[in-house]
């Protein structure tokens, strides 16, 4: 089948913020607390396929309280970044694989696919007409927040006969300021994120409903982050609740979880085992027991962890803590492999290294 012509819509909005505004936001725009004038929508029936793309004033969505989606969580959604160069020009970070990842989400969840025309079109007219919204400055970007959900008013429990797209896009400021510190990591033993068979792979908001009472749990424990372990043997490590891991190890090779059905396939991990190559590290996917990250750390086998994901591009992992214990790598610093690994990372994502392999699109 054929894709329907991309040709959005642009409704401008008579209630744009001035400049001053703006400015006074982009200078400290922290993360997600801020929205641009503009958003992007579309919808979806199986007669109509997709349809009425448009970028509209943003605002409030009105939903019937019988809207599918807010009984039986049939959603999922994207996160990717557009960055300013100093040349003033704006460009995106692989926004194709987030295409991809969108349309195999939606295949899990019943959702129809959006084409990857669509998805590209659709974040190339909202920050195009939003382009003034998108901060300059050391690690600032326009987080772009691509999802979709079953709208169709109906309480039956089958997939939605009506579904809305749309993308929305908030100012973002560098994740740490004040320097880049370690954070702290609770393991949960009680409790997975994802099962054999489940959802895990895909970025359905369901996940992140379950990471939630994990997620207090760790900040009562002094947390910044959750590790989970895979559900079956409660033996393997998967992943944070939003980031991916990685182990550096002394011999230099790093290690990090293979991709088992039930992990996120993170763009920032997969841009990963190509750049540590590229820095001439070995890098091996595989299993990785806890037993390992535990006995790896106090022994000196491992010698950094790290998290990576679009929103923080790479935090170094300083303690993990259970039930009991808990073990520290590093000395509270970034670790100089993470160091080099996130350099290399932000000067392609900031243009100021060359982008040897084909990462970034300019809008
Ligand atoms: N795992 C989970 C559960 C996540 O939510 C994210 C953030 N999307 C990641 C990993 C990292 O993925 P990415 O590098 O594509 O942001």
């Amino acid at each position: 089948m054929t894709s329907p012509t991309f040709a959005p819509r642009i409704e401008l909005s008579d209630h744009a913020r001035g400049e001053a505004e703006r400015v006074g936001i982009l200078a400290n725009p922290g993360f997600g607390n801020h929205f641009t004038d503009h958003m992007f929508l579309a919808e979806w029936t199986p007669a109509e396929d997709w349809h009425d793309p448009r970028v509209v004033p943003y605002g409030p969505l009105q939903l019937d309280p019988a809207t599918a989606v807010l009984h039986y969580a049939q959603e999922i959604f994207e996160g990717l970044k557009a960055y300013s160069h100093a040349d003033g020009s704006v460009w995106l970070f692989r926004p194709e694989a987030n295409g991809e990842r969108l349309q195999r989400s939606a295949h899990r969840l019943a959702l129809p696919e959006l084409p990857l025309d669509w998805f590209l079109g659709s974040i190339r007219s909202l920050v195009e007409t939003d382009r003034a919204w998108v901060p300059s400055g050391e690690e600032k970007s326009l987080y772009l927040r691509p999802f979709m959900f079953a709208s169709e008013v109906f309480l039956g429990v089958r997939p939605s006969q009506h579904v809305t797209y749309s993308v929305i896009a908030s100012p973002a400021g560098a994740y740490f300021t004040g320097g880049i510190k370690p954070v702290s990591i609770w393991l949960s033993e009680e409790f997975s994120r994802a099962g054999v068979g489940g959802t895990g792979a895909a970025k359905c908001g369901g996940n992140y409903a379950a990471s939630l009472l994990p997620q207090q749990e760790a900040a009562a424990h002094g947390c910044a982050q959750v590790a989970f372990l895979d559900a079956v043997e409660h033996r393997w490590i998967e992943e944070l609740g939003g980031m991916n891991l990685y182990f550096v190890h002394a011999d230099g090779s790093i290690v990090t979880p293979e991709l088992n059905g039930s992990i996120l396939e993170g763009v920032t991990r997969d841009s990963i085992l190509q750049l540590a190559r590229d820095l001439g590290h070995e890098v091996v996917e595989r299993k990785v027991s806890i037993d390992e990250w535990r006995e790896g750390v106090a022994d000196g086998t491992i010698t950094e962890v790290f998290a990576c994901g679009t929103a923080a591009v790479i935090t170094p992992v300083g303690t993990l803590k259970w039930n009991g214990g808990e073990v520290t790598s590093g000395d509270g610093e970034l670790g100089k492999v993470t160091g080099a690994i996130r350099q290399a990372l932000v000067d392609i994502q900031y243009g100021r290294a060359r982008d040897e392999h084909g990462w970034m699109t300019r809008l």
